[in-house]
């Protein structure tokens, strides 16, 4: 536990700990192996704030601070990265339709989904537009009272198991004239669409979809905000989806440190245990150094984003550090192990597969580096 918490982020900590640890920890292995997801847990874990934290009072949501969504995510992270990647872009697409949805679509969508008992995605990327997700491709064209959606996009988490979702496209006029990209709210009951998953390496219990869209019809009052706000939708919810993958990959790095000291105390080679060894002492310390200066730099883009500020730089150093740290720290848990790493037994052959994905979604390190020597420099060095 941190002294960079107060004591309600502390408790909230600690209470969610033990919560997780006695509740979805003893499921995860089997979950994982058999590659689907627990839907009926989550009402008890928006008690903590999941989902709900991201969303107004005013519309039935708690409403938390960055600080406290990043101790929701540090402690999913921790437990579990199908988790973490679920919770996340359930509370992302709760937090636009909070931002943006009209009073109609709030009742149908939105309040649902805080009772967890509909389910959302949210779709940027294509095949031609992943970094570059200017250059996505996907049409909705206005057709009397409907918009005709037109595309596919790939990678889309829990496509499959979700009711609805918001689909990011170019708006067209009835003439073809381009609005720019807007959000179109796609319920796959009234207006089904393709969807099947990508077999995966990473977060085995959620899927990763290609969504299909071949003139599939929705109704006009399903866009949500303004023509042509739909990149403004998705950026002004880029620094929390920064910060929580940063910070479910703090809750990763944490989780290697646990099993690598566990794992090093316990196995005896050569009359000894690993953990008199200084080479083994070497790569759990490193893990604990890395995993803390991770979470510092998380807690502090966290409290910017509190006091106010922009918190965009301090997002791109906390997603870029965070991610590479997860990757390292599962490295050297994994090499802890010897062989027993590589095994499904121990949960380190699945943190070193879920690491690998606190890298790439939320833009990648790469991307995050680019944000942040524009920053710096004053160049963008993007294109
Ligand atoms: C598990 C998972 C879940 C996801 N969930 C969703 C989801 O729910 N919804 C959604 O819309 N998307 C989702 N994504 C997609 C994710 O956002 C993209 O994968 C990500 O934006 C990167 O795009 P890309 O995969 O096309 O990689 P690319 O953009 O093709 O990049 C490939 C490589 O080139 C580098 N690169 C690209 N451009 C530059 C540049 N200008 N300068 C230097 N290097 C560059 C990248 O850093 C990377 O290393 C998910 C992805 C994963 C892996």
């Amino acid at each position: 536990m941190s002294i960079a918490l107060n004591t309600e982020e502390r408790d909230l900590q600690q209470a969610l700990r033990r919560y997780l640890d006695a509740e979805v920890a003893p499921l995860v292995a089997e979950y994982e192996r058999r590659r689907e997801f627990p839907w009926d847990l989550l009402g008890g874990l928006y008690e903590f704030g999941y989902v709900r934290g991201a969303v107004a009072r005013a519309h039935g949501g708690d409403e938390v601070g960055a600080m406290v969504q990043a101790v929701l995510m540090e402690e999913a992270g921790r437990c579990w990265g199908s988790l973490r990647t679920t919770v996340n872009v359930q509370g992302m697409v709760a937090m636009l339709l909070s931002r943006a949805g009209t009073d109609a679509q709030r009742a149908r969508f939105l309040d649902p989904m805080l009772a967890a008992s509909r389910f959302g995605w949210f779709a940027l990327t294509e095949a031609e537009a992943g970094s570059d997700a200017g250059a996505l491709r996907c049409t909705g064209r206005r057709d009397g009272d409907s918009f005709v959606l037109n595309g596919r996009k790939i990678y889309i988490t829990n496509a499959l198991h979700c009711d609805f979702g918001i689909l990011l496209a170019r708006q067209l006029d009835e003439d073809g004239a381009d609005r720019g990209v807007s959000a179109f709210l796609v319920d796959a009951a009234e207006s089904p669409y393709g969807v099947h998953d990508i077999a995966h390496m990473p977060v085995r219990s959620t899927t990763s979809c290609e969504l299909v869209f071949d003139d599939v019809r929705i109704p006009a009052e399903n866009l949500l905000g303004e023509p042509g706000s739909g990149f403004g939708l998705a950026m002004a919810a880029v620094n929390q989806g920064r910060l929580n993958m940063a910070m479910g990959a703090v809750g990763l790095s944490q989780a290697c440190l646990e099993a690598a000291v566990r794992f090093s105390r316990e196995r005896r080679q050569f009359g000894k245990s690993l953990a008199e060894f200084q080479l083994v002492q070497q790569m759990v310390v490193d893990i604990a150094v890395g995993t803390q200066t991770a979470r510092l730099l998380g807690y502090d883009a966290a409290r910017v984003l509190d006091a106010g500020g922009d918190g965009r730089y301090e997002c791109s150093m906390a997603k870029y550090y965070c991610g590479e740290t997860a990757g390292r720290s599962a490295t050297l848990a994994l090499q802890v192990h010897g062989g027993a790493g590589l095994m499904e037994e121990f949960p380190v052959e699945r943190y070193f597969r879920d690491a690998r994905e606190a890298t790439i979604p939320e833009g990648t390190s790469q991307i995050q580096v680019l944000q942040m020597g524009k920053h710096l420099l004053g160049r963008s060095a993007l294109r």
